[in-house]
C-alpha cells in the first residue's frame, strides 16, 4: 500500500516545522528526546516504568528484540516508554516514531512497537509514522546535501545519529544520490558563463 498523495510532502513541511520550534537546521541531528520534551511527552526507560521487576528483566533480557517501544494515552496527553537495553541509534529512532505518531495525532490507546512497526495500528498509519521519523531523523534537505558532498552512510549515520540501514533507506527513498549526480552531470556538460562574459 502506498502512501497517501501529497503525505510526503506534508511530512516534509511538518518536519521543517519541528526543526524550526527546536531551533535546529536542516543538516543538525535532532534530538528526538528534546521533540518529547517540546510536545510534553514524557519518556520512560522500561526501569522506570511501572512494569514489574521480572517483566522489566523479560523485555531487556531474552525478550528485548519483541519490546522497542510504547506510546501511551493518559487523559489528553501520551507518554513513551523505551527500551534502554537497545543501542542508542535504535532507542532515538523508536523515540522518534512514537513522536511520529504524536504529532500525526493518530489515534491510539497503546501503541506497542515490537521491532520497527506498531503491533496494532493499520498499515496505513505505520507507513506515516515511519516516513515521517524518517523525515525528522534524516530530512530529504539534508539527504541531498549530503549526497552533494560525496558523504557515505556510515558518516551520514555517525553524523546524523542514526542506523547505517536508516541512513541507507532515508538515502534510497529520497533519491538524493541520483538527484546529486543528474545535478552534477548538467554542470559537466553545461559550466556555468564565467563572470562579466
Ligand atoms: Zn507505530
Amino acid at each position: 500500500m502506498a502512501l497517501r498523495r501529497g503525505f510526503k510532502a506534508a511530512a516534509r513541511r511538518l518536519a521543517a516545522d519541528v526543526r524550526d520550534e527546536l531551533d535546529i537546521r536542516a543538516f543538525d541531528p535532532l534530538d528526538p528526546y528534546a521533540l518529547a520534551r517540546l510536545y510534553g511527552v514524557e519518556v520512560f526507560t522500561l526501569d522506570e516504568s511501572w512494569l514489574p521487576r521480572d517483566a522489566v528483566e523479560h523485555f531487556t533480557g531474552t525478550a528485548a528484540e519483541s519490546f522497542s517501544g510504547a506510546l501511551i494515552q493518559i487523559g489528553t496527553g501520551s507518554v513513551i516508554v523505551e527500551n534502554h537495553a537497545h543501542r542508542d541509534t535504535r532507542r532515538r529512532s523508536t523515540v522518534a516514531h512514537e513522536m511520529a505518531h504524536v504529532l500525526l495525532e493518530h489515534e491510539f490507546g497503546v501503541l506497542v512497537t515490537s521491532g520497527t512497526s506498531c503491533r496494532a495500528a493499520s498499515t496505513e498509519v505505520e507507513q506515516e509514522a515511519a516516513e515521517l521519523s524518517g523525515e525528522l531523523l534524516l530530512p530529504c534537505d539534508a539527504a541531498r546535501t549530503a549526497a552533494f558532498r560525496g558523504w557515505t552512510d556510515i558518516s551520514i549515520a555517525r553524523h546524523f545519529r542514526i542506523s547505517e540501514p536508516m541512513a541507507r533507506w532515508r538515502m534510497n527513498v529520497t533519491g538524493a544520490r541520483r538527484i546529486a549526480r543528474r545535478t552534477r552531470d548538467r554542470w559537466v556538460r553545461r559550466p556555468c558563463h564565467p563572470v562579466g562574459a
